[in-house]
């Protein structure tokens, strides 16, 4: 057999094991797994890792919030991801109050075709417009939207009896409801306590929004699922103590599972002691914890409390940022993690012996696969997608926006050494990064229904 692309002689590392073994891909397709295969094209994987394509289920680009849409168009914002080896991602629609579901989808999907360079799926939000739109939840689910998105926070939070209607209809499809889980009525109490008393620095931002808190939204949701009985995924999880509620439920049996990201598990609250601007560039919700909550979530992911690390990529430009200079509720938050995330769960979890380069695989492609319903996606078997990366694991990359390819202009991570990084990205078949370069072109990417 002559096989369009072989990757040879790499060390294939899956969620449950590694082995030695050359890939052989027709037509975009694993087509087989063995030794000596020959092939049109070769490359050549000797002392290299090769992973499925990575998969970031929880991404925001050229999202529309205030003022301002966040910097990563899916053009920019797929490329840097598809440089740190990410083949697929999952973003999300909101729609208009006034507009169905599926004219929302239509809207957003158009978005990113032409410009995608990966593949790309949705969540649809529900927020509190589209309660009376829960009969839609249906043709959403049949349109490609595997999971909805519910927010306990900001305007567009549900009320827990809402999340209950919400979770019927969503139960009755058999998609997966995701959850943004933060304690609005608290947060907001302690937010203008603490501008009132005049502490407006971004510090404040986390003192705002306490781990309790986190835990405590989490916890409600989770009761609320179960009695809803349907399964939860909680978002962005950022500190022990929301993390342990995940693994109580599941030893009591419970269908919940768990995110973090790598703002969480690469920074500290420290960030936000630089002057000026530059220590509220790192402003997102949940916030940035001290180092004990950061190695506390390490410790968890050995366990059984996460499921998937996402970026919850969602940047803005210095400019966008410095107008919420005065106070730090007035910053539009969110970080830019995209292109980082794969190679720095590597370098900082597998490398510093934290979790194990399978259980990177498991987090980061393979669980994000199966909860979210990409079934030709996350593994490396006959039959699936050949989304592949073949992995330097003794690359070392500073980070900086010079080496970045995210449009923001800054990264939280700027002058972090990360050891591994991805050499070549491989998206059904096709080399779409190579040598440094991009070989993509815009636009190939195709939604994932
Ligand atoms: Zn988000």
């Amino acid at each position: 057999m002559n096989y369009d692309l072989v990757v040879k002689n790499g060390t294939i590392v899956t969620a449950m094991t590694s082995y030695k073994a050359d890939i052989g891909i027709i037509d975009g397709k694993i087509s087989a797994i063995g030794r000596g295969l020959a092939g049109k094209e070769v490359l050549d994987a000797t002392d290299r890792l090769v992973t499925p394509g990575a998969i970031d289920t929880h991404v925001h680009l050229e999202m529309p919030i205030g003022n301002f849409v966040s910097s990563d168009d899916f053009y920019e914002g797929t490329k840097a991801a598809a440089f740190g080896g990410t083949t697929s991602i999952i973003d999300f629609v909101e729609s208009r109050k006034e507009q169905s579901f599926l004219d929302a989808l239509e809207e957003r999907k158009s978005k990113a075709a032409g410009k995608a360079v990966i593949d790309y799926g949705f969540h649809m939000t529900i927020g509190p417009d589209d309660i009376r739109k829960l009969d839609q939840v249906q043709a959403a689910y049949e349109a490609g939207c595997r999971s909805f998105k519910i927010y306990m926070a900001y305007g567009l939070r549900l009320t827990d009896g809402e999340i209950l209607k919400a979770f019927e209809a969503i139960g009755e499809t058999g998609a997966l409801p995701v959850v943004h889980a933060e304690n609005w009525d608290v947060i907001t109490t302690l937010i203008e306590k603490n501008i009132s008393e005049g502490n407006t620095g971004p510090e404040w931002h986390t003192r705002s929004r306490p781990s309790l808190m986190e835990a405590e939204a989490v916890g409600r949701v989770i009761d609320l699922a179960a009695y809803a009985g349907v399964p939860v995924h909680i978002f962005h999880i950022s500190c022990p103590e929301a993390a342990e509620r995940v693994r109580q439920a599941r030893i009591q049996g419970h269908y919940v599972s768990g995110e973090t990201c790598p703002q969480y598990l690469c920074l500290t609250d420290e960030v936000f002691e630089a002057e000026g601007i530059e220590g509220a560039l790192p402003i997102c919700s949940p916030p940035i914890r001290s180092i004990i909550d950061q190695l506390g979530l390490w410790e968890h992911l050995s366990g059984d409390s996460f499921h998937t690390i996402s970026s919850d990529h969602c940047p803005f430009t210095k400019e966008e940022k410095a107008s919420g200079l005065s106070a730090f509720n007035r910053v539009p938050g969110g970080v830019p993690s995209i292109e980082m995330r794969f190679p720095a769960i590597f370098s900082r979890g597998v490398r510093e012996g934290f979790i194990t380069e399978n259980q990177w695989v498991d987090l980061c492609c393979t669980m994000p696969a199966r909860l979210f319903g990409l079934e030709n996606k996350g593994d490396i078997q006959v039959g699936k997608d050949a989304d592949l990366v073949i992995f330097d694991p003794g690359k070392e990359v500073v980070l900086s926006e010079e080496t970045l390819h995210e449009t923001a202009g800054w990264t939280p991570y700027k002058n972090m050494t990360m050891t591994g990084w991805p050499e070549t990205t491989i998206s059904r078949g096709q080399i779409i990064i190579g040598n440094g370069e991009c070989t993509a072109e815009k636009g190939r990417g195709k939604y994932l229904a």
